[in-house]
């Protein structure tokens, strides 16, 4: 580490807070997972800390905290280059294929959560440099919620026919990424939830997580089918793509439902200003 180290400390009240903080949500998660219908191993809980200072990520690091969780380039581009270089970044902002080159800079960059093209798929694997150590993680978002607001390619259904399947965007996402990226594997796949207005409105969350679930299994027999086998490496962790869904207000739910990668942000670091408030400083 470098000798900026220092200066970037939180003051020991924050560190006392954050501390607090983390190992509840840790408790959380361990109770919640301990609940799920079907087991899934130990969840990953990735500390969302866009806004928040390196000093408030170090504390965290310091308790073990390893996965982090960023939404901007340029903030993940600053606090990679002051932190340790064993955090393993994931990126889960939108994700513009002309920033592809920039996040294939960082070499502790361990997964990136919100791939919903061909193109950016290709353009993150042309930018990534040839003798990196291990293939970069790609989650491809998925917008089960259907929501205008939301980015995200749309789920699959096991009421759908297989022609419909095989023709389907995720499915052609998926398929480019294992066939012709070879410093991307196809991790899982990801998704946001109902936004708060339409749960207000009657939306159920966990359906949310339900689709996530179905989209994941039609998706792994369309890859079987179309010959790409697990055990090839390519795709999946343990023989399954995993399921990154749940954050602060929902985590719970989303590990009973079988998320495997939790995302929580204000729950750890307390509230952040809003994206405009940043912007007008
Ligand atoms: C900000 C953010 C989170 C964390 O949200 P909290 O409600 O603060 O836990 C999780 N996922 C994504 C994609 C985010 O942008």
């Amino acid at each position: 580490m470098s000798a900026a180290v220092p200066t970037i400390r939180a003051t020991s009240e924050r560190v006392a807070e954050l501390t607090e903080a983390l190992t509840e949500i840790r408790q959380r998660v361990a109770a919640a997972s301990a609940k799920a219908a079907k087991p899934t191993g130990k969840p990953v809980l990735v500390a969302v800390s866009k806004y928040k200072p390196a000093g408030d990520l170090l504390a965290c690091y310091d308790e073990d905290q390893r996965d982090f969780g960023e939404n901007y380039v340029q903030e993940l581009v600053d606090k990679a280059a002051q932190l340790p270089q064993d955090i393993r970044w994931h990126f889960i902002g939108t994700l513009q294929s002309n920033k592809a080159k920039i996040l294939a800079t960082i070499p502790n960059l361990y997964a990136i959560q919100t791939v919903t093209s061909i193109k950016a798929a290709s353009a993150l694997n042309k930018a990534l440099p040839a003798d990196r150590v291990a293939p970069l993680n790609i989650l491809l978002q998925v917008n089960t919620s259907g929501e205008d607001a939301k980015s995200g390619v749309p789920p699959l259904s096991a009421a759908m026919p297989e022609a419909e399947v095989d023709a389907a965007e995720l499915v052609q996402v998926a398929r480019f990424v294992v066939a012709e990226c070879p410093r991307l594997r196809l991790q899982g796949l990801m998704t946001i939830g109902a936004l708060a207005e339409s749960l207000a409105a009657g939306a159920k969350e966990n359906e949310d997580f339900a689709r996530l679930v179905g989209t994941r299994d039609v998706l792994q027999a369309a890859l079987a089918r179309a010959g790409f086998r697990p055990e090839e490496g390519r795709w999946g962790e343990d023989g399954r793509l995993l399921l990154s869904m749940g954050m602060s207000s929902d985590f719970e739910a989303a590990l009973q439902a079988g998320s495997d990668i939790v995302r929580v942000g204000t729950g750890i670091f307390g509230s952040r200003p809003k994206k405009e408030e940043v912007k007008a400083q």
